[in-house]
């Protein structure tokens, strides 16, 4: 269970049943979360918000005074955070990037590139070829980087350490670093390395990952006698949907990437989390339309389902969700209520894929009593099919 907010909940219970389902955020929880996050890291080390975890205008700009900029992955998400947040600090990364997004980029004024191919580097020093040498594009070079088995075991999304389509491989790292430190291209200026591997990794093992990345930078400019002023090790704080109420372990995170820094005082240390950022700011709220028993098991169908909160069936997991019971019920006939202790909740489309959270304890569910899942604020709505079946969009609410 994860209970929502005092805020969350009255307004849940307040909402007419066709204003259900809906998103509510909290933005006074995720402007708390967010300073927490920011206090737990030292001063060295700059926090950028992944938007494609969740790239709500009101996010964005409840999170502006406690990160430093915003990482975009696509054309999309440049111009959207662009505009949702004038001015901020972009870095524009992700596979595939197409000229026309690079060029785009370069008009927004878009400070730092991760660049994930040689291809890459060459297209982005072609379209900014006529750029003043003393204003260059900064340039990271992400690497699919070789880590050891074991600090990757927990991670439930690895993206690096194997082939994937991530980054350039190591192989390449030398032609790089000479293409951008060669003279040749004055219009761009390599400044580090970006690496992010994995996803759902907790803090001891990210701090492995982000001491392997900086030990390998710093061999790498070493090898080239260059100076690389900034890492940049990712994101993939590990958020844990089966223990809602535990947070990664940002004061440990914290410490230890002070203790990298001491070594390497000249360095710029950049995480870019999204999901352990927004996840926990955010609730998807519906009401139970009917309850029944099939083959000994109840069954709860809420409005909505997983075209608008596809988390739990892309994860495999099950939704944390609190039931608010409404003690009212307009009908004349019984009310719809579970028997049994436990009772999977499921939405309105028909697979029996759509499955919010299995068996969860909650005895006694009737229809008409109202459900808040949690961990809904981020990779929930907008990675969501929200077109199949037609079922009309929620709502959405931005508290505080
Ligand atoms: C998705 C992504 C992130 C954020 O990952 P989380 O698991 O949401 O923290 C950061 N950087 C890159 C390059 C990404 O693709």
């Amino acid at each position: 269970m994860t209970a929502p907010t005092r805020a969350v909940r009255d307004l849940v219970l307040d909402l007419p049943s066709d204003g259900l389902p809906a998103y509510v955020y909290d933005l006074t929880a995720l402007r708390e979360h967010a300073a927490g996050v920011r206090a737990a890291l030292p001063e060295r080390v700059e926090l950028y918000y992944a938007a494609k975890a969740n790239p709500e205008p009101e996010l964005l700009s409840a999170l502006s005074p406690y990160v430093d900029g915003y990482e975009v992955s696509s054309g999309g998400e440049l111009a959207h955070v662009g505009r949702a947040v004038p001015g901020r600090p972009l870095a524009f990364g992700g596979p595939g990037k197409t000229p026309a997004e690079i060029a785009a980029a370069l008009d927004l004024g878009v400070e730092r590139f991760h660049l994930e191919s040689l291809h890459e580097l060459r297209v982005l020093a072609d379209l900014a070829a006529d750029r003043a040498p003393d204003t260059p594009v900064g340039v990271l070079l992400r690497f699919n980087l070789p880590l050891s088995a074991a600090s990757l075991e927990g991670s439930s999304l690895a993206m690096g350490g194997r082939p994937t389509p991530f980054g350039l491989d190591p192989a390449d790292a030398d032609t790089a670093v000479a293409l951008l430190t060669g003279g040749t291209l004055p219009q761009l200026r390599l400044l580090g390395v970006h690496a992010h591997l994995a996803s759902g990794l907790e803090a001891e093992e990210q701090i492995g990952v982000a001491e392997s990345v900086v030990t390998w930078a710093t061999r790498l400019a070493a090898r080239h006698r260059v100076r690389l002023t900034e890492v940049d090790v990712g994101g993939g704080m590990h958020v844990d949907y089966t223990t809602p109420e535990r947070r990664y372990d940002w004061s440990t995170y914290g410490k230890g990437l002070t203790r990298l820094l001491d070594d390497h005082p000249d360095l710029t240390l950049r995480i870019e989390p999204g999901r352990a950022l927004t996840a926990y700011c955010g609730w998807y709220a519906t009401e139970v339309l009917d309850v029944k028993r099939s083959r000994g098991e109840d069954f709860a169908v809420v409005r909505g389902g997983t075209h608008h909160l596809r988390t739990p069936a892309t994860k495999g997991h099950d939704q944390p969700c609190s039931v608010l019971p409404v003690p009212s019920w307009p009908h004349p006939w019984p009310r719809p209520a579970a028997g049994s202790d436990t009772v999977t909740l499921t939405g309105q489309l028909c697979t029996p894929k759509d499955l919010l959270a299995r068996h969860v304890p909650a005895p006694g569910l009737r229809a008409g009593d109202r459900v808040a899942f949690g961990l809904a604020g981020a990779y929930a709505w907008n990675i969501s099919h929200h077109d199949f079946l037609m079922h009309p969009r929620p709502g959405f609410h931005f508290l505080g």
